[in-house]
C-alpha cells in the first residue's frame, strides 16, 4: 500500500566530494588498481516537508575524477530545484524518465559513463527519500509493489527482442505466491555474503592467510582473491589460500580486467589446480564476444563480471552471447532503481544468478537490498547466489551493512541505507577536511 503524504517541494540538491584515504591503509589494492582512494560523489536532495527527511544518493569512484561525478550530478540540479516531490511509483519512474532523457547531458554518453553514474545517484536518492517517507527499507518497498507497478519502473527500453514487458509480467507474476514466505526466511537468516577482504593484492602471504582463515570462522562459504598482476604470486596465493580453507569453501578470482583474451585463458587453466569457482572480469568489460570465447575455454571455471558493465544494453547482449556464469550488478554503476529493476528482471529472464559487487564505500549498503528484493519477488532463489562483502567504511554509514555468520542481515531502517553520517561528511570532504588537511 502506496501511503498518501503531504505535498513536499524540493529546497536543496546539495553535492559532496567525499574520500576515504584507503590508499595510505593498503586497502583494495588489485592488478589493474593499485592505490584506491574509495570516494562518493555525494548527493543530498532536501525538501520543505515538516518531517525533514533526506534523500541520500552516491557515485563510488576510487579517487581523481570524484569531482567530475559530483559536477556530472550538479548538471542534474536544474531539473529537480523548486519542483514538487514524486510520491509514487509512477511519478518517479516519469522523472527518472526527464532526468535520462536530457539530451544535452545524454550526449554525453549515452547511458554510460559518469553522467550516467550520476544520474543513478540521484535517482537512487529519490528512491531513498520516498522509501524513508514511506516508513520502509527499500528491498521491502520494492517488494510491495505489484508486478505491473514494478514492470512499469523498470526501465525496459532496448530490451523488447530479449526481454518484452509481458515477459517481464510474467517473471514477475511466476515469483508473487511466494514472496510472503520467502521474506520471512530473508528476515530469518539473512542473504549469503562472500569475504573479499583476504584477497587484496597488497596483503602479504601471512595476511591472506590469517584473513581466509578468520572468513571461514566468521561462517563465509566463500572468498576471493586479487589475481592478474603475477603468476607465480597467484599461484602460491591460492595454493595457501585453498590450504587454509579446505576443499568445502568456494575461492573466486578477480582479474580487474588486466587480461588479453589469449592470456585469461591461459592464466585461469594454470590456476585451474586450484578449483576457482569463478573468474572475474578476465578482460575488458566491453568484451562481450570475448567474454564468451574465455567462458567457453575455461568451463568449468565460471566468468563473472558487470561491475563495469555500463547499462542494460550491454548486459542484456552478454546474456544473449552466453558471456556470463554470474551477473554482478553494482547499485551505483547504472542508471539506479528503474535500470536495476531492469538487470534484475533479464537475469532472471536468462536463467543466470546475480552475485552483486560490493565493498567500496557504500556498495554493501545498497546493493544488499537490491539481492533481497531480487530473492523475494523477482528470481525467487538464493541457490548460487552471494553478495560480496568487505569489512570497512561501514561505521561511516547511519544504516551499515550487518554481517552475521557469513550472510547479511536483513535491512530493516526505511530507505536505501545510503545515508552518510554527518561528521563523515564533514571529516572526509576532500580537500578540506580534518583527514586531508592532516594528510
Ligand atoms: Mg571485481
Amino acid at each position: 500500500m502506496t501511503q498518501q503524504l503531504t505535498k513536499a517541494r524540493i529546497t536543496a540538491v546539495d553535492t559532496h566530494d567525499i574520500r576515504f584515504p584507503t590508499s595510505r591503509w593498503g586497502w583494495g589494492s588489485d592488478a589493474m588498481n593499485p592505490d584506491p582512494d574509495y570516494s562518493a560523489a555525494y548527493v543530498t536532495i532536501r525538501t520543505d516537508a515538516p518531517d525533514g527527511l533526506e534523500g541520500h544518493g552516491l557515485c563510488f569512484t576510487i579517487g581523481r575524477g570524484n569531482e567530475v561525478a559530483v559536477t556530472a550530478i550538479d548538471a542534474l540540479r536544474p531539473h529537480l530545484a523548486g519542483t514538487e516531490l514524486d510520491e509514487t511509483p509512477a511519478g518517479l519512474d516519469a522523472r527518472y524518465r526527464a532526468l535520462a532523457g536530457d539530451s544535452q547531458l545524454r550526449w554525453l554518453g549515452p547511458e554510460k559513463g559518469v553522467t550516467h553514474m550520476a544520474l543513478g545517484a540521484v535517482v537512487n536518492a529519490l528512491w531513498d527519500l520516498y522509501a524513508k517517507r514511506q516508513g520502509k527499507p527499500l528491498w521491502k518497498l520494492l517488494a510491495d509493489l505489484t508486478p505491473e507497478e514494478l514492470v512499469a519502473v523498470a526501465d525496459l527500453r532496448y530490451l523488447a527482442d530479449a526481454l518484452p514487458p509481458d515477459e517481464a509480467l510474467l517473471i514477475l507474476r511466476r515469483a508473487e505466491p511466494g514472496r510472503a514466505e520467502r521474506e520471512a526466511r530473508l528476515r530469518a537468516e539473512g542473504y549469503p555474503a562472500y569475504a573479499s577482504s583476504p584477497g587484496w593484492l597488497g596483503n602479504s602471504d601471512a595476511h591472506v592467510a590469517s584473513a581466509a582463515r578468520r572468513a571461514v570462522a566468521d561462517g563465509f562459504t566463500q572468498i576471493k582473491l586479487k589475481v592478474g598482476a603475477d603468476l607465480e604470486d597467484d599461484i602460491r596465493r591460492c595454493r595457501i589460500a585453498r590450504e587454509v580453507v579446505g576443499p568445502g569453501v568456494r575461492i573466486a578470482l578477480d582479474a580487474n580486467q588486466r587480461w588479453e583474451l589469449g592470456e585469461a585463458v591461459e592464466w585461469t587453466r594454470a590456476l585451474a589446480g586450484f578449483d576457482p569457482y569463478w573468474i572475474e572480469e578476465p578482460t575488458s568489460p566491453d568484451e562481450i564476444l570475448g567474454l564468451a570465447a574465455i567462458r567457453r575455454a575455461v568451463a568449468p571455471v565460471k566468468v563473472a563480471a558487470g561491475e563495469h558493465t555500463a547499462n542494460r544494453v550491454v548486459f542484456k547482449q552478454l546474456l544473449q552471447a552466453q558471456a556470463l556464469d554470474v551477473v554482478q550488478l553494482d547499485a551505483c554503476r547504472v542508471g539506479g532503481i528503474p535500470e536495476l529493476l531492469s538487470i534484475l528482471l533479464l537475469a532472471a529472464d536468462f536463467g543466470v544468478p546475480v552475485c552483486p559487487h560490493a565493498g567500496g564505500v557504500g556498495l554493501c549498503e545498497l546493493v544488499r537490498h537490491l539481492a533481497a528484493f531480487d530473492y523475494v519477488a523477482v528470481s525467487g532463489r538464493l541457490a548460487d547466489r552471494t553478495v560480496e562483502y568487505v569489512d570497512h567504511l561501514h561505521e561511516h554509514f547511519t544504516d551499515p551493512a550487518v554481517i552475521a555468520r557469513g550472510r547479511y542481515t536483513a535491512p530493516s531502517v526505511p530507505g536505501f541505507s545510503s545515508t552518510l553520517r554527518p561528521e563523515s561528511l564533514r571529516a572526509y570532504a576532500y580537500p578540506d577536511g580534518a583527514i586531508w588537511r592532516t594528510a
